[in-house]
This record gives structure tokens, C-alpha cells and sequence, in this order.
């Protein structure tokens, strides 16, 4: 078991002979687990209208400049329609806090999701009500992803602005109620938010042991221009404190997590191919990951779900994204998982 002190030690490691080793036990670990398949899932942004103020966020309610948007529930079952041609196992739905997706709402289209298709549901739809998250769970939700973004309250607090507005004292909270009712339950963090220290870093690996979860996405913090962050970013980088927001300090991340966490389903996320156009999705892979998330958002849309800038092949229409992902695959030795690939730490709890 890897102590505080090791992962800092790890985090802080520059040399790359020396990372090698870091690679390769993440790699075995992840074969020995989780085995040589990759699971896609089909990700649909249904609308970037958010009621938040996160800093750190392109769509979050502050930002004026941004056209927004909010797909018809026809729409989402066209796409989810691909979704399952391509033979992907789960379609995630993901949306800002988006107060006229009401529960109901959201329920129906999950039991129209279930009734025509096979796959299975993953929401990331934010800090709902504890009655909604039942209701969607009820009506046929497999799984829920809430990142709590960093293991520093104080550094939580500064980044999403208190609105008062839910039942839920913190993230946690909503993490493990979750879990208690029933939902395979992800969460995870951004890497170089400004402020976030490699002691930060190492708690929040620690924490998602501690909190025994099923799924763990990483990304690096990518400064968004119309934010409060993407300005501030460029006072903080310079401290020799600050966790750097770049591909190898998530790499590094992903790595530790699969050593703390080595049942867990982890995917090498857009964000990380986004920093790292070249190498980003695939050194993923090679570094711990077992899941990779491909954007179905239609066209126009999928321009306006601008979290961060520059997301990577924003443009790309589903099948073409399809074949580059397959051949990627295939040149580091992996093979696409059939079915839904529900998390091993997942089932063996059940
Ligand atoms: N509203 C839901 C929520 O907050 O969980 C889901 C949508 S939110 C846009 C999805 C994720 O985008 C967040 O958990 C955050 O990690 C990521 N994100 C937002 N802005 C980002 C940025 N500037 N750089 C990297 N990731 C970002």
C-alpha cells in the first residue's frame, strides 16, 4: 500500500527512466484487474445551460458570451440510437445544473433509453435532490458521476461559489448516498486547478480509496479565458508550490489511482487527449486507464459544450471517431469491451 509520503514522492518525480517503473506497475496492475479490454462510452452533453458559478467552467451561468442549448429528448434517442449501433455498452448523459431538465423529465428519458436500447445509463447531471437521484435510479440509472474536484475544502469552497440553493451539506455527501442507493458511483478531480498543491493531489488519491469508489475520471484544468480561473491561472503557475495542470501530472494521478484503487474502471479522459493531441487518450491507456469516453454530442451543439477550449476532435462525426479509436487500440494491443463493462469494485460489493 502506497503511503502519503510515496504518491508525493511519485507526483514530484521528474526522471523518466525512473517513471518508467511507475508506468509499467500501473500497466500490470490494470492487466491483472481490470484485462486488456477497453470500454467505450457514448458521452451526449443535453444541454450547457448551468445555474453555477464555477470558476473553472466555460458554461457556467456568468458567462454571457456563450450560445446555449438543450436537446429535445428525440434528439438524445437518435443518438443513443448510435450509440448502441457501434455497439458501445453505456451512454453517459452529462448537462450544466440545468433547472428545466426537471426530474421528471429526466426520468422519462431514462426509461425510454431503457425500453429501446440495452445500454446502460450513466448521468452527470451535477448536485441533484436526494428524490431525484432516487427517481432516476428507480427508473432504470446504472450509474451517477459527481467529481468533487479537490480534496481541499477551503480550495472547493473558493472554486464553486455558495448559492444555497440544495439539501446537501458537501459532494461527499451526495457520493455516499449514491452509493447507498444503489448507483455504481464515480467522482474524481481536476489536476492544477491554481492552488492545488502535490500534498492536495495526494489526499485526493487517498480519498477515493477511502471512499471505495467504482469509477475515477482525472482531467488537468484547462484555463478557460471567459472565467474567474482562466484569469487567475496565469498569477499561480509560477509558484513552485502548485501542482502543474500538464499531461504527465494526470498521467502520474491516474497511475496512483489504479495502484490505490486497482478495481476500479478508469478512462483516460478528453481532457488529458486534449493537452496532449499526440499522445494524450493512448498514454491513458498505457498508464493505468481502461475506459475511454467519445464525444456523440451532434452537431451544432457539440461546439457550444465548452467547458475548456480547443476539446479534441470537437468536430469529428461518430463513425470517423470510431475507426481512428479502434485503430489506436489496436496499436497498443488492446481490443474493444462488448456489453456495458460495469466496474469490478462495482460487483464485487453485489
Ligand atoms: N454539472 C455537472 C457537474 O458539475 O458535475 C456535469 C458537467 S461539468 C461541466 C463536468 C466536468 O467538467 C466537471 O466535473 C469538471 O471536472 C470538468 N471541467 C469543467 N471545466 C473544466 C476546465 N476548465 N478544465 C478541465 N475540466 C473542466
Amino acid at each position: 500500500m502506497l503511503s502519503k509520503n510515496e504518491i508525493i514522492r511519485w507526483l514530484k518525480e521528474k526522471d523518466a527512466q525512473r517513471l518508467e517503473a511507475l508506468w509499467l506497475q500501473a500497466d500490470r496492475i490494470r492487466e491483472q484487474y481490470v484485462g486488456n479490454t477497453v470500454y467505450f462510452r457514448g458521452i451526449i452533453e443535453i444541454s450547457n445551460y448551468c445555474a453555477r458559478y464555477c470558476k473553472y467552467c466555460g458554461i457556467n451561468a456568468g458567462n454571457k458570451t456563450l450560445k446555449r442549448y438543450r436537446l429535445s429528448m428525440d434528439e438524445i434517442l437518435t443518438v443513443a440510437q448510435t450509440i448502441e449501433r457501434l455497439d458501445y455498452g453505456t451512454v453517459v448523459l452529462q448537462a450544466g445544473e440545468d433547472p428545466a431538465l426537471s426530474g421528471e423529465w429526466i426520468t422519462e428519458l431514462i426509461k425510454r433509453i431503457k425500453n429501446e436500447s440495452d445500454l446502460a445509463v450513466t448521468l452527470s447531471l451535477g448536485e441533484r435532490t436526494p428524490e431525484e437521484l432516487e427517481a432516476w435510479r428507480l427508473a432504470g440509472a446504472d450509474r451517477y458521476l459527481l467529481k468533487f474536484e479537490t480534496a481541499d475544502l477551503r480550495l472547493f469552497n473558493e472554486i464553486h461559489p455558495l448559492q444555497n440553493n440544495g439539501p446537501w451539506k458537501n459532494r461527499l455527501e451526495i457520493l455516499h448516498f449514491l452509493k447507498q442507493i444503489g448507483y455504481e458511483t464515480g467522482s474524481g478531480i481536476m489536476i492544477g486547478l491554481p492552488g492545488q498543491t502535490y500534498d492536495e493531489l495526494a489526499e485526493a488519491i487517498l480519498l477515493f480509496q477511502e471512499l471505495d469508489l467504482d469509477m475515477i475520471g482525472n482531467g488537468p484544468f484547462i484555463p478557460h479565458p471567459d472565467t474567474p480561473l482562466g484569469k487567475e491561472y496565469e498569477r499561480m503557475k509560477n509558484s513552485d508550490q502548485q501542482a502543474p495542470n500538464d499531461a504527465l501530472t494526470t498521467c502520474k494521478v491516474n497511475a496512483l489511482t489504479r495502484m490505490v484503487c486497482p478495481t476500479v474502471n478508469i478512462p483516460s479522459t478528453t481532457a488529458l487527449a486534449t493537452i496532449d493531441r499526440q499522445q494524450g487518450r493512448e498514454n491513458g491507456l498505457l498508464r493505468g486507464a481502461n475506459v475511454i469516453m467519445p464525444d456523440f454530442t451532434p452537431l451544432p451543439y457539440r461546439q457550444w459544450y465548452e467547458i475548456y477550449p480547443g476539446r479534441l476532435q470537437a468536430y469529428k462525426p461518430p463513425e470517423e471517431q470510431h475507426a481512428l479509436l479502434l485503430k489506436m487500440l489496436h496499436k497498443i494491443g488492446r481490443t474493444m469491451g462488448r456489453g456495458k463493462g460495469v466496474s469490478l469494485n462495482y460487483l464485487k460489493k453485489r
